[in-house]
């Protein structure tokens, strides 16, 4: 006897329903030789379906054995099953069960992504069997555009395509009308001539007719099994072949099943542009959020840095009292001058200033402006890296003589001078009731950190001394460090000659460098702070994500059965709706990245004060973090859509 290709034993299948159980199929023996014929016939809820699936390797037998060209099913894993069913069966359904975005030659060259056959080869089979069909001048056309009769064809090639030994058609021609389900019954003729197994499904006697055997099933029992009396003659046509494939290298079939999957993922993002979107809205905003924030924050970091800059880098400032706020630090008149000139010789010092400070009114002509009157030495405007529009520093000779010469800085000078076309130089103003000449006039400090309209007037400070305050007490000594002596090293040092020389420490000492350290660090974490709350946004996004595909995987639960049963692999699935959750985050993280950038070039256009700073590894990051959001949350989904019952998924359709 000749081996059978397919020998069911004792087959049996329960479903549970509800409290009990339902059996669909109750001890079934089947033996099919390679190249039969047979019709299974049965009223309806007979148990057809459940055979067929079973036969199909779509489902398996909950008792009994089934052996396919002698291997035992009964213990193959999903994907055992899904190669099975890729080197074995084609499935015809009674709906043609055809995927809506894609071509007829596309559809027809499903099975064969999945088999992992090259590009070129599928093509020429896909277009050779369509056109052997009939379909030859619709090859691209989709199943939207094509009769049912047409795309049972199409269905029929897909079926084909990987040159299966058994066809399985389940109501082949259910959907159909007479003249294309005979039409269909004849190509079923010609595919039985060229040695295939066919097996056709139905509850019609006149197609069971076309079998050479019927076999008919009733409560889940066969109670016939015997050849068809009326038996046709085999068709005379050419019988359908199918081309041998040749195997396609490991790399070459999985590059091709990405390329499909992302395929497959782009049409399904076009077939629902608007809700992909959406999808993407959380995405964009969350990414342009954190880009943005990090942009902001160093933008005004870097802003502010140049401000402090500004005021010397490496400038060290000492003041009477504990700190700032120090309420007897008037009462404490320890910092004279001559400390001062103690430490103008250290080496540490590259240029040293005692400072005085008094308020004031300016008077000039009929205008008259409050002022802050800053008493300074020579040095002072090296040691703040003040820059002059005009005219000239104060210099030694001013100081020492207790000269009324002046330098006012922009706000002073646009106060009293209006007019900017007349130069102050030389111009005597009242400072109070001293007249002063004015010698020089500052640059105008950027607006910023520190900055304010109020006029500033530098005098020298043994003007001030004398003539406003009189007394010889000093607001502070500011000292601008050598550029080769650390800073901490000259505050160490200065701080304890102060000490030495007051026999306490009765001052307290601002440097530069801590102040910007100190910003730095203030602004990061701010900017960190901030940036957290919106990557909290890029979560919520994530869950969107997530959310829509598990839509989209629910609404394409029969798509997915359709590829199932044509072979796809557990993992095939999971890549196409991972792809889908990778490339919509990744299209929402661009266009998020481009809002971002859009944004900055509008906010740096508009000269608010600072420039947004974009950091390449913040783009990078987002870029990342997107992708790595698609993978996170398209996960669950994907993997949910991979684990579906191709049985059950193929019935939802
Ligand atoms: P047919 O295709 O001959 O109409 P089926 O094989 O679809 O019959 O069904 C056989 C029996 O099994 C029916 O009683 C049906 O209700 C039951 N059945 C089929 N599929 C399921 C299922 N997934 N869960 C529960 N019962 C099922
Ligand atoms: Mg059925």
């Amino acid at each position: 006897m000749t081996e059978m290709l397919i020998d069911l034993q004792n087959v049996g299948r329960r479903y549970a329903s509800g409290e009990g159980t339902v059996h669909a199929l109750r001890g079934v023996d089947i033996q099919i030789a390679r190249g039969e014929m047979v019709a299974i016939i049965g009223q309806s809820g007979s148990g057809k379906s459940t055979l067929m699936n079973i036969l199909g390797c779509l489902d398996r037998p909950t008792s009994g054995s089934y052996r396919i060209a002698g291997r035992e099913m009964g213990s193959l894993d999903p994907d055992e099953l899904a190669a099975l069913r890729r080197e074995h069966f084609g499935f015809i359904f009674q709906r043609y069960h055809l995927l809506g975005e894609l071509t007829a030659t596309e559809n027809t060259e499903v099975p064969a992504v999945y088999a992992g056959l090259g590009p070129a080869t599928r093509r020429r089979k896909a277009e050779a069997l369509l056109q052997r069909l009939g379909m030859g001048s619709r090859t691209d056309h989709r199943p939207g555009q094509l009769s049912g009769g047409q795309q049972q064809r199409v269905s029929i090639a897909r079926a084909l395509v990987n040159d299966p030994d058994v066809i399985l058609a389940d109501e082949p021609t259910g959907a159909l009308d007479r003249a294309s389900g005979e039409e269909v019954l004849r190509i079923l003729d010609e595919i039985s001539a060229s040695g295939r197994t066919v097996i056709i499904v139905t509850h019609d006697a006149g197609v069971a007719q076309r079998a050479r055997r019927i076999i008919e099933l009733q409560d889940g029992r066969v109670i016939s099994d015997k050849p068809n009396p009326r038996t046709p003659e085999p068709a005379a046509d050419a019988a359908i072949e199918g081309a041998g494939s040749p195997a396609p290298s490991w790399w070459r079939s999985h590059l091709d099943r990405f390329r499909e999957a992302t395929r497959m993922a782009l049409l399904a993002m076009n077939a629902h542009r608007l809700r992909a979107f959406l999808t993407m809205l959380g995405i964009i905003i969350g990414v342009a959020s954190v880009v943005m924030v990090l942009a902001l924050g160093r933008g005004s970091q870097a802003r502010v840095l140049e401000n402090i800059n500004r005021l010397g880098t490496n400038t060290l400032e000492f003041f009477p009292g504990k700190d700032f706020g120090d309420t007897r630090s008037s009462k404490i008149r320890t910092l004279v001058l001559a400390d001062a000139k103690v430490m103008a010789q250290q080496p540490y010092v590259d240029a040293i200033s005692p400072t005085v400070s008094t308020t004031s009114t300016l008077r000039f002509g009929a205008i008259e402006v409050s002022a802050q009157i800053s008493g300074v030495g020579e040095q002072y405007f090296r040691v703040k890296n003040t820059e002059l529009a005009e005219g000239s520093y104060l210099d030694a000779d001013t100081v020492r003589s207790y000269a009324q010469d002046a330098v006012i800085d922009d706000n002073a000078r646009k106060a009293l001078f209006p007019d900017s076309d007349v130069s102050p130089l030389g111009s005597v103003i009242l400072i109070g009731k001293v007249p002063c000449r004015i010698v020089g006039v500052t640059k105008q400090q950027q607006a910023g950190f520190g900055s304010s309209s109020t006029p500033i007037v530098y005098l020298p400070y043994t003007t001030v001394q004398a003539r406003f305050l009189g007394n010889q007490v000093l607001r502070s000594i500011s000292v601008r460090v050598d550029e080769a002596t650390p800073m901490a090293a000259a505050e160490r040092a200065a701080t304890a000659l102060l000490t030495e020389r007051h026999n306490t420490k009765d001052f307290f000492v601002l440097n530069t460098d801590d102040i910007r350290k100190t910003v730095e660090s203030t602004t990061q974490v701010l900017t960190l702070l901030v940036a957290a709350i919106a990557v909290i946004s890029l979560l919520v996004g994530g869950i969107g994500v997530m959310n829509i595909m598990l839509v989209s995987v629910s609404e394409r639960v029969g798509e997915i059965g359709v590829r199932m049963a044509v072979g796809a692999r557990r993992s095939d699935i999971l890549m196409q709706f991972l792809i889908e959750a990778v490339l919509v985050c990744l299209l929402g993280g661009a266009l998020g990245l481009a809002l971002a950038v859009g944004f900055g070039t509008v906010f740096n256009a508009l000269d608010v004060g600072f420039q947004l700073i974009y950091s390449p590894l913040a783009m990078v990051g987002a870029a990342v973090t997107s992708m790595a959001i698609g993978i996170g949350f398209g996960y669950m989904p994907a993997r949910s859509a991979s684990r579906l019952d191709p049985a059950i998924a193929l019935a939802r359709e």
